[in-house]
């Protein structure tokens, strides 16, 4: 009987989350969000702590959090560590800053100027197109690189921060590429799982 009513309970909440869109920032979140400079440090799997970290499932964030300061910093702080010259990537993804929450930046390749952009409670809705097997590396397995299949179009959903609306979008080519790779961090997913030959190179 209790056991039931427990049940009953965890669904409750579970089901509650799933509307409020997320549980909130925590106190160690914000603190580290607002105690990095403008580039985090890089959790990497030849750090023990940081590999088991990188392994685990991020979460949305809650539509309060997207409409303040802490979700801003964190987007504005994601872009400059990819973008610095210590790292020169073309993705990162929230655990890599050690933040396990559903947030990437991507560079779009497919835009004029090529642009870095943050994606917010991101996911994949479908895949689709060609599988073609390309390079890739990673920011947290430093000095590898392997070849990984991956599709050429992909379906993705995010939230806008501005206007709290689901916004649906198709990504082709490398750029639809570097979505796959980003959106894999957010379920403890590394290219490494996925690589199918070592690049020598
Ligand atoms: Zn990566």
């Amino acid at each position: 009987m209790r056991y039931s009513f427990a049940l009953i309970a965890i669904l409750a909440v579970s089901f509650s989350c799933s509307h409020s869109g997320g549980n909130s920032l925590t106190k160690a979140e914000k603190t580290l969000i607002s105690g990095s400079g403008p580039v985090m440090r890089v959790l990497t799997v030849d750090d023990p702590s940081d590999s088991i970290f990188l392994r685990g499932k991020s979460f949305d964030f809650s539509d309060r959090d997207l409409k303040g300061k802490y979700y801003r910093d964190l987007a504005g702080k994601m872009v400059s560590t990819v973008t610095d010259p210590s790292e020169d990537g073309v993705g990162i993804a929230g655990p890599q800053v050690g933040i396990a929450r559903r947030i990437i930046a991507v560079q779009r390749f497919d835009k004029e100027g090529e642009p870095f952009e943050v994606y917010p409670n991101v996911r994949i809705e479908s895949l689709s197109g060609d599988i073609v097997t390309g390079p890739e590396g990673c920011l947290s397995v430093p000095g590898k690189r392997g070849s990984v299949p991956r599709y050429s179009k992909v379906v993705i959903s995010y939230k806008d921060p501005l206007t709290l609306k689901t916004v649906r979008e198709t990504v082709e080519g490398f750029t639809a590429v570097i979505f796959q790779h980003e959106t894999d961090h957010l379920e403890g997913v590394l290219y490494t799982d996925r690589i199918i030959s070592s690049d020598p190179d």
